[in-house]
């Protein structure tokens, strides 16, 4: 089972043609991040901004980089020429804060809000209403350099498939609200990153258009 093209392969049969697969290789080797390359992986999420910034240089410049964990403002600075989608964008200061950096660099970058829809403490994430009062704050229309493409979550780490599922639907909701009410005429939000190794059947089924996999791709951690 350490064929990384052939579970790149066995995954992608899984899932529809719309969803697209984030091969998540945070703590994996170059080594295989090229294996998934040559595959015809582009997409890789990583969460470590060290880890990141190290692999960067080191791999082929046609991989689209996406940030899934989360990322300390001071650290955005590191990231910001190269990164194409943060998706753990978690309060309005990051997002200030990305849109500042991506200034510098005459860059839009592309970001999706977290929402926290688990149950667990240590899940990063805005609440709904977090995130509206900001979307409504006058100060966000001026951010220039950023680009909201939809949302993201994780479900709670748990066996219980009807939480999860319960979780997913919340944070279709979220984003159904979002795109209602704040992005209805901007045809670039329609993201909904959710789905891990372990739940990203049911996220798909709950309307997933982005799977993070990481160990059933390139092993356990
Ligand atoms: C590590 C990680 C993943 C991938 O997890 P797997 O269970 O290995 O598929 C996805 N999303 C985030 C935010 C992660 O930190």
């Amino acid at each position: 089972m350490n064929n990384i093209a052939e579970n790149i392969q066995s995954i992608c049969n899984q899932l529809n043609k719309n969803v697209q697969l984030i091969a998540v290789s945070k703590l994996k080797p170059c080594s295989d991040i090229m294996e998934a390359y040559n595959a015809g992986q582009r997409l890789f999420g990583e969460n470590y901004v060290q880890e990141l910034v190290e692999k960067y240089p080191q791999l082929p410049k046609d991989i689209q980089w996406h940030f899934i964990g989360h990322l300390q403002r001071n650290k955005v600075k590191y990231i910001i020429d190269f990164v194409s989608c943060i998706q753990g964008i978690d309060n309005e200061n990051l997002l200030k804060e990305v849109d500042r950096q991506a200034n510098k660099h005459n860059r839009v970058v592309d970001c999706l809000l977290q929402f926290h829809i688990a149950q667990e403490e240590t899940k990063f994430g805005f609440t709904f209403e977090e995130a509206q009062q900001m979307l409504q704050n006058t100060n966000f229309a001026n951010l220039q350099h950023i680009r909201i493409c939809g949302v993201m979550g994780m479900a709670s780490f748990t066996n219980d498939n009807n939480k999860i599922t319960q979780e997913f639907k919340q944070l279709k909701i979220y984003f159904d609200s979002l795109k209602q009410n704040y992005f209805a005429d901007k045809n670039y939000f329609k993201e909904i990153s959710m789905g891990m190794t372990n739940d990203f059947a049911i996220a798909q089924q709950e309307g997933s258009t982005m799977v993070r996999i990481g160990s059933a791709i390139f092993g356990k951690r």
